[in-house]
């Protein structure tokens, strides 16, 4: 589950990470009087940011992140983001309607980093990652410049150790009392990760404020920050399951989580209900490899319910772009049986207008045929399939039609 940078942000505050004074507000006029508040002529150099709150990242290559440096600009800022869909390398290419922004207090940076936690399933802990060269393109110094990346695995039980911290932030390049502000932000990131259920908790970038007489090293603080959770998690984590903003979340594939399937939709036209994550990748790929394009990635799992595949059936259908559907079982804890009875019950309450083809395999697979020969006659669209390649070849071959 994945949350917006102002949400991010309250998190920061509440496990001790400095970021920078903000104000989240929905139209332009706010926005112009949020600079006001933020923007006191002694600090920041008069400057505030005004950001899009989508979930998306890229922002700043996309026009979603502006500087502004008088309510006036703030107002103008806004009115932009807020008119447009935002199209930045993460969105789809016509964009992400913006209804939220977060007005920033600027800050004078002096240098960014990348600071981040992630899972490491090789090493089944959590993992600092974290570059000097941080910013906006992590993942083109990951490419380009591998070395430039720091990785320090985390004890899932005892957490970052304080020898960890040091050595990264001298590795950084962080210098005097920097090296205390980054430590001390790497602690806070760390029991943020653990406690919360994290999957990412990234701060990009990570900043060192140009120095003042007050602070001649800078100050270390977060700028923006990305958290993702993990959703097996949430059930001990309330607080963090209410911040989900259900209009960042596709509708069906949250209507499919509800009934234990893993469904994603894609670009194509032939639907496809599989049970497996690996066979559903199988049979994507033996679509395309027979001139189809697969609508959808769907699982329905070992223990898929006749009710379970019934909305499967009602989720793929849903989508105008499809015109045929692939059903690929393989009978193992799921059982034949219980699918033939589902298409059957899809029939009557969805009904199939565009070709069907069916290929089961497995546990029960007799009987399953027994149901699907019988129910030809309410299902005219449907055909069985004898191999995968055939169904794969029947449905190319009905939807090219
Ligand atoms: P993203 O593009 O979605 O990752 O959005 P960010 O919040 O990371 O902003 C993108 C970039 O804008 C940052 O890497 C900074 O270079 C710049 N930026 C954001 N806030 C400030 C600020 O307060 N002061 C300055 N000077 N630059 C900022
Ligand atoms: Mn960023």
């Amino acid at each position: 589950m994945n949350i917006h940078e102002y949400q991010a942000r309250e998190l920061l505050i509440k496990f001790g990470v400095p970021v920078p004074a903000a104000i989240v507000v929905t139209n332009p006029m706010d926005a112009a009087k949020a600079f006001d508040k933020l923007v006191t002529r002694q600090h920041g150099g008069g400057m505030a940011v005004v950001k899009a709150q989508v979930h998306a990242g890229g922002r700043g290559k996309g026009g979603g992140v502006r500087m502004v440096r008088s309510s006036d600009e703030a107002r103008k800022a806004a009115t932009e983001i807020l008119t447009r869909p935002l199209v930045t390398p993460q969105t789809p290419p016509e964009g992400v309607p913006v209804t939220k922004l977060m007005v920033a207090a600027g800050v004078e940076i002096a240098k960014e980093y990348y600071l981040a936690i992630a899972v490491d399933r090789k090493n089944s802990a959590p993992i600092i990652v974290a570059s000097a060269e941080g910013g906006m393109d992590i993942e083109q110094v990951a490419r380009e410049k591998p070395e430039a990346i720091i990785r320090e695995p985390i004890s899932p039980i005892a957490g970052l150790a304080p020898y960890q911290a040091r050595k990264i932030a001298y590795r950084l390049g962080f210098k005097g009392q920097q090296v205390r502000m980054a430590g001390k932000i790497m602690h806070q990131l760390s029991d943020l990760f653990l406690k919360c259920d994290c999957s990412l908790a990234e701060i990009n970038p990570l900043i060192v404020t140009k120095p003042t007489d007050e602070h001649p090293d800078g100050v270390v603080m977060a700028v923006d920050a990305k958290i993702n959770f993990d959703e097996n998690a949430l059930i001990r984590q309330e607080d963090i399951r209410s911040l989900e903003d259900p209009t960042e979340v596709n509708a069906d594939e949250a209507h499919a989580s509800r009934f234990g399937l893993s469904y994603i939709k894609l670009d194509g036209s032939i639907g496809c209900l599989v049970n497996g994550a690996g066979l559903a990748m199988a049979t994507m790929d033996i679509i395309k490899l027979h001139g189809g394009e697969p609508a959808n990635f769907l699982d329905v799992g070992g223990s898929a319910s006749e009710e379970a595949v019934t909305e499967a059936f009602r989720i793929i259908l849903q989508d105008p772009k499809v015109n045929g559907v692939l059903v690929n079982i393989f009978g193992g804890i799921a059982k034949c049986d219980t699918i033939a009875r589902a298409i059957v019950v899809a029939a009557k309450e969805v009904g199939f207008t565009v070709p069907l083809v069916v290929r089961l395999e497995g546990t029960n697979v007799e009987e399953a045929r027994k149901i699907l020969e019988e129910a030809k006659a309410e299902i005219p669209t449907m055909q069985i399939g004898g191999d995968l390649t055939e169904a794969a070849k029947m449905i190319t071959a009905a939807t090219a039609a």
